[in-house]
């Protein structure tokens, strides 16, 4: 195994990097599908994986297991951990069980507000900043939050967003990822604001490649994202054909990628939705662009 390294290092050398996401089983019976899947992304050799963290947390045991997972095959790994459905001792036993794991990069995250609630009213984490302190008071952990192109859809406008970021990144946030998005000058406006702001964490892309039509309402409901006309013709166009569909959908992934590592964003990250051999068709079109 290899020794597991911070995010913040990987992100400081100057090079591209390419992270893949994976996310962990509901259930405990799906957890060997789920190894195999973090084996086979690991074979892509991307700079780190990350594995997202059910929402309330019922899943938090697979989340550490599939980071360790990843670790065994020598890719470092980044454990999310979400904060708005949890206490401050269920989070302290999941930073220790993490810490034991040798788990060192978390994304610290609030997590959403569950369909139909108002934000719990005994929550003792109210933003993804409050979480950020308790690691930091925690253990030797390099921490992440999650950034918003488009601005949250809680938030009343993208400025007060990227004054949120700022909180973030004065309570030690080392690296922000980017939720998806499908037109990169919606990110290049984003950077412009941040470098506005003074707020100067590396900014890693997160790119997702929709290889399905059913992923786009999805997609939409979640992240409240725009999509240019050329994503919709492509969807209209190739949506009926799934092996259309999916070669459209890494090409435009691939096209993102390509016109933003042209321009300086070094760091990319590819939502796989569990599919390495999507994420692998992308990487090997980028072969000589990722070397
Ligand atoms: P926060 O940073 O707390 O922001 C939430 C809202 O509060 C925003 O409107 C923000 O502007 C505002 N705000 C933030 N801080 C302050 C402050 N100090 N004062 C006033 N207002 C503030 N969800 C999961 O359940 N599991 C996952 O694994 C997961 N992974 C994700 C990975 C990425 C890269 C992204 C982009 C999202 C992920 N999510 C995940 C979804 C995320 O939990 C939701 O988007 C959630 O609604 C917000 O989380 P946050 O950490 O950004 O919250």
């Amino acid at each position: 195994m290899v020794k597991p390294m911070k995010i913040s290092d990987i992100l400081n050398t100057g090079r591209v990097t390419v992270s893949c996401e994976l996310f962990p089983p509901k259930h405990g019976s799906g957890m060997a599908d789920a190894q195999n899947v973090v084996r086979e992304t690991a074979s892509l050799r991307p700079s780190f994986i990350s594995i997202t963290y059910g929402a309330g947390g019922g899943t938090s045991n697979h989340t550490a297991s599939l980071a360790v997972e990843a670790q065994k095959h020598g890719i470092p790994a980044l454990a999310h951990l979400t904060c708005v459905s949890s206490d401050r001792q269920t989070i302290r036993g999941v930073l220790s069980k993490l810490a034991a794991d040798k788990i060192e990069n978390i994304l610290a995250l609030r997590g959403d507000i569950p369909n139909g609630q108002s934000f719990p009213t005994d929550a003792q984490y109210h933003h993804a900043c409050d979480l950020m302190k308790e690691i930091q008071s925690s253990g030797d952990f390099c921490v992440g939050g999650a950034c918003y192109p488009e601005g949250h859809p809680e938030s009343e406008s993208l400025e007060k967003d990227i004054e949120s970021l700022k909180i973030k990144a004065d309570c030690g946030c080392r690296f922000l990822t980017t939720q998806m998005f499908f037109d990169n000058n919606i990110l290049y406006n984003f950077l412009y604001r941040l470098l506005h702001h003074k707020i100067d964490v590396p900014v890693i892309a997160g790119i997702m490649p929709v290889t399905d039509r059913r992923q786009i309402a999805r997609i939409c409901k979640i992240s409240g994202t725009v999509l240019p006309q050329r994503f919709r013709a492509i969807v209209d166009k190739f949506s009926g054909n799934s092996a259309a569909m999916n070669q459209a959908g890494i090409a435009y992934a691939t096209e993102q990628i390509i016109d933003l590592i042209a321009n300086d964003v070094r760091n990319i990250h590819i939502y796989t939705m569990n599919k390495p051999d999507i994420a692998g068709r992308i990487m090997n079109n980028l072969s000589e662009i990722f070397k």
